[in-house]
């Protein structure tokens, strides 16, 4: 039994739109998971902004989301999220809380499930108050909804004006791109049945 989710990956250190592209790739090798959708590549401000007491002094990320089918339960998808952190040279163990991190990747839904547990809250806690994950998670399911049946589309002009997010590139226009994006008009809904990164692979 396969389910659909949706997966939020930032990066403000290093060479980071290396690190989103081979992340990607990456989340995509794993067993169990197939990459179907991926957002552009977006540079946005850090989170808190700067005005927020709890805001870190910070290098702007560059963000994407990501839709994927998964054979695994959620925690099981998770390990397998926080080893590919480390393994693109993350350390929990001397980060600050919201602070600079080379590779971040949140797991923003599941299917329609809600998860609360001490290791994984789905959907993400924070969705409704980041323009950095709701820009790019809008443009891979514009018709897309929270479990609660909160619209995409409202969360994220509820947020508007929304300033100084730049759209950076598309991963599929890199030169020597690995990434394939059929030609016509985008899904109209939060549907996933026309895979848009195909590389023939099942879940
Ligand atoms: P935020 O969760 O506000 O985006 P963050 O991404 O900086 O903050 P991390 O330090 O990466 O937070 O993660 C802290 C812990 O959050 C992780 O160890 C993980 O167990 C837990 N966690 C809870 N819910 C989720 C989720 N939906 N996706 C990823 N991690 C989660
Ligand atoms: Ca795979
Ligand atoms: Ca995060
Ligand atoms: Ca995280």
């Amino acid at each position: 039994m396969s389910e659909q989710v949706v997966l939020g990956l930032g990066a403000n250190v290093g060479d980071r739109l290396e690190t989103l592209a081979a992340a990607v790739h990456a989340i995509h090798d794993l067993d169990g998971v197939a990459v179907t959708d991926v957002s552009a590549v977006y540079e946005t401000p850090p989170w808190p902004p700067a005005d927020d007491p709890r805001s870190v002094s910070q290098e702007p990320y560059y963000n994407l989301a990501l839709a994927a089918v998964t054979s695994l339960e959620p925690l099981a998808l998770l390990d397998e999220l926080q080893l590919l952190e480390r393994a693109f040279g993350r350390d929990r163990s001397r980060e600050v809380r919201w602070g600079p991190r080379t590779l971040d990747i949140d797991v923003l839904l599941f299917g329609t499930r809600e998860i609360e547990q001490p290791r994984l809250q789905v959907p993400h806690p924070r969705i409704a108050e980041r323009t950095f994950v709701l820009v790019p998670m809008f443009e891979i399911l514009p018709g897309g909804e929270l479990p609660d049946g909160r619209r995409l589309s409202r969360l994220l002009t509820a947020l508007a004006p929304i300033e100084d997010i730049e759209m950076v590139v598309r991963l599929e226009d890199l030169p020597g791109r690995r990434f394939e994006r059929p030609e016509g008009p985008s899904a109209p809904s939060a549907s996933f049945t026309r895979p848009r990164f195909d590389t023939g692979e099942q879940p």
